[in-house]
Parts: C-alpha cells; structure tokens; sequence
C-alpha cells in the first residue's frame, strides 16, 4: 500500500546573498565572487503512513523545520521528491497545489506571529472555510468556527476576542482550529509545544492526539525534545546538520538508540533518580555551520566515538533490523 506522504532525497539550500554586489569580496588585493549557501537540508528521505505519527527530532538549525516547511511547499525544494497520495508534488504550479494545500496543514511554533492579530479569532476560521469551499455560506462557516473553536477548548464567547487577549496556550489551540477548519487529513506540526510551560504541553499534545483519533488525521510532528514525542509517535527520525542520522519505529529508537547522537540526545533528558533530579548532560560543542559543511561525518567534531575513517568518508545508511536504519562507520 502506498505511504501518504513519501519524501525522497530532499534538498533544500538559501542563498545568503541573493544580489550579484553581495556575492563579491575582496581578497589579496583583488574582488573575487564567494557564494554563501546555507545547506539546510542534504538527501532527506521517509514516508508517514495513514493515521501515523512521524517525528523528527534534532537540536536547533538541524533543519527539522526546513523540512515542514518544504515537505508542504511553503518554499520550494532544490531537490528530490514529495510524493503526496501517489501524486508528486515538486512538479506542480501555485494553482495546481491549491488542493493540496487545503489536505495538507500546518501548524506553528509561535502561534502569535501565525495569527492575524487584527482578526477576530471566529474571523481566522471563517476566512479559509471560504476560500477552500467548506461551507456555503459565511453564516454556516461561522457556525462551524465556532463548534471547532468549541472542541478544541475555546468557548463561544471568547470567539470575538484578538489573538492578543489569549494565553500562550490558549493561542496555540487557536491555531490548532484553525488547521481543522479546513478538514485537512495530514498536519504538520512545526514544534507546536515548544514555546509552551510544560503543564500546557501536556495538555496541547493530548489534544492533538485525541483530534488524531477523533479525525484520524495523520501528522508529521517537528521536535527538539526526544521526551517530547515519545508518546505519540509511530515512527521518527534523529536529525543532525540537515541529516537524518537514524530513523525507525518507535520502539528502535526508544529500545535500542544506536547513533551516537542520539545516545547524546538521550543523555540530555533530565531524569528523576530516587527523589532527586537530575538534569541531563549536554552535548558538548557546537553545531557545525550549515553553509561551510564538515568533511565525512558530519557529527564527527563532537562525536566521542569517532574513527579516523568519519572526517573523510560520509557514512551510507544502513539497514541494521528491519525498518531500524542507522548512518554511522561503527555499523558496517
Ligand atoms: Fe561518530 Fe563516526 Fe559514527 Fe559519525 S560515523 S557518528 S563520527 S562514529
């Protein structure tokens, strides 16, 4: 059976000088043209069945995000493909992926920025109900904001209020509606938690995953936080520097991390040992910059493992159990 979504080797870059003036520099006493590339994303692929969740999970400018983004063509990918119910949307115009875009939503880390601050939250919902031709008319798509407005947690009369005038969490919920207006059935989910306190991300994760059942959507969910997907993925991929360094099902990466960064990534979870607890331990380092990329592995500058092999050789990924895949010199 075909996956709902299958992403293959996608490429994403920026140009960090997008004028000809910019590009030129002057070096030992001549001007000579540099490009700056950011290499955000570099030969990503997987796929999200119906009704699963998959997650990626990295630390910040891994490239998660870039990847939400363009897996829904909000930029457009330099490379590779997303295929979308068999269809494959790289090739398709503006127009062409207007369909697409009403099965396909997301939502987004700050809800704040997301959010029209000078609409009404009813107004946030009404619009795209129009658009998209979920209702007849602005009577019956108001009706329906404020039934979905109502599920998600957000009363009737509250539905006239700014965006302003609601809690950090109570927004969220507000974008939350407003990716359900349009009865989408695949939600990417760009860190929706991660600007939250932690009692409020409880509460936001176990609504969307009562919608996922309710509606039997399936989601693409962006993470820094292992901790944080544990319970609602079926599947997830650890990203570092615009690769996926180990991907498989939930019990593979929870049962048996293999990829020394997501060891690391383990060892930073704070845990509760006894009655103390114990905060994680961090990676050590820095990320390497996306533009001037690392020979070989791209983790080997912080890895404690590394062999001489991971500064020359970039490691192919392998399949060490079936569905378990791992890129790294130490499983050959
Ligand atoms: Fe570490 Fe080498 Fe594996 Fe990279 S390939 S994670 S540097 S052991």
């Amino acid at each position: 059976m075909t996956r709902l979504l299958e992403v293959t080797n996608l490429e994403q870059r920026f140009d960090l000088n997008t004028d000809f003036l910019s590009k030129l520099v002057f070096e030992k006493g001549r001007i000579v043209k540099r490009e700056r590339i950011v290499k955000a994303v570099n030969g990503v692929s997987f796929s999200v069945g119906r009704r699963e969740v998959f997650s990626i999970v990295g630390e910040s400018g891994c490239g998660k995000s870039t990847v939400a983004r363009t897996v829904v063509k909000l930029i457009e990918p330099k490379g590779g493909r997303i295929c979308y119910d068999g269809r494959d949307l790289t090739e398709l115009s503006r127009t062409e992926m207007l369909p697409f875009r009403k099965r396909m939503q997301m939502i987004f880390q700050d809800p704040y920025a997301s959010l029209n601050p000078r609409q009404r939250v009813v107004d946030i919902l009404v619009e795209p109900m129009l658009f998209h031709g979920i209702t007849r008319s602005s009577e019956e798509a108001r009706e329906k904001a404020l039934e979905i407005l109502n599920r998600v947690g957000i009363r009737p009369e509250q539905a006239s209020r700014y965006p302003h005038q609601f809690s950090g969490g109570q927004r969220q919920r507000i974008g939350i509606a407003r990716a359900l207006a349009v009865e989408p059935e695949f939600i990417v989910a760009d860190e929706p938690v991660s600007a939250l306190d932690v009692s409020i991300q409880a509460q936001i994760l176990n609504l969307l995953m009562d919608l996922k059942e309710e509606f039997s959507f399936s989601y693409l969910f962006i993470a820094h936080d292992l901790s944080v997907v544990k319970h609602i993925s079926d599947n997830l991929a650890v990203m570092y520097l615009g690769r996926m360094v180990e991907k498989g099902s939930k019990a593979h990466i929870f049962g048996n991390p293999l990829h020394p960064y997501t060891l690391a990534l383990f060892s930073a979870i704070p845990r509760i040992s006894g009655t103390k607890m114990r905060t994680g331990r961090n990676l050590e380092g820095e990320i390497p910059s996306a533009i001037d990329l690392p020979p070989g592995c791209c983790f080997h500058a912080r890895c404690p493992k590394a062999l001489p092999v991971c500064r020359e050789v970039v490691p192919e990924e392998r399949e060490i159990e079936p569905g378990h895949f791992v890129s790294c010199h130490l499983f050959v």
